[in-house]
């Protein structure tokens, strides 16, 4: 809990922070290497993503407090061989985020694997987000209410 609580404590404008391990994501913390810019996904993360170098437990307010400062202003975290933290300005946004970084860390595995990596340039990303930044926030709604029913949890 204590990441969640120093994450809110630090960041008034975040509303839901979701924490998990899921499999790419984690396995990208491992490493040194940086989210590449490969697609859309990526581009939530055009800002950069929050590094907290340990793989300890996060179990005391000082550790909290240590990987909210490492988040900073940033929508994601990558917590070295553990797993993640996302902070959102709600659930359906947070829980976006989770699942757009994990989809983003397959494509550009998936893109490294198949080829040399075309990663937009900074102009692209700038030109791309500031649309994105608009557009997706509208599109959450329907997003979030896809996801309920795809996982049984919304009314069809
Ligand atoms: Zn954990």
């Amino acid at each position: 809990m204590p990441i969640h609580t120093e994450i809110y404590r630090r960041r008034p404008d975040v509303n839901c922070v979701v924490h998990t391990h899921p499999f790419y994501a984690s396995a990208l913390a491992a490493t040194d290497e940086r989210l590449l810019m490969v697609g859309q996904d990526s581009l939530l993360f055009a800002d950069g993503i929050g590094r907290y170098d340990s793989p300890e437990f996060v179990v005391t307010r000082a550790q909290g407090e240590g990987v909210a400062a490492a988040l900073g202003d940033r929508r994601a975290i990558l917590l070295r061989n553990h797993g993640v933290a996302v902070a959102g300005d709600s659930v359906a946004h947070a829980t976006y985020l989770a699942l757009s970084l994990e989809r983003a860390v397959r494509s550009q595995l998936a893109a490294s694997q198949l080829g040399a990596v075309r990663e937009m340039t900074p102009e692209e990303v700038r030109s791309i987000t500031r649309y994105l930044s608009t557009s997706y926030h509208d599109a959450l709604p329907n997003t979030w209410h896809y996801l309920l029913r795809e996982s049984g949890l919304g009314s069809r």
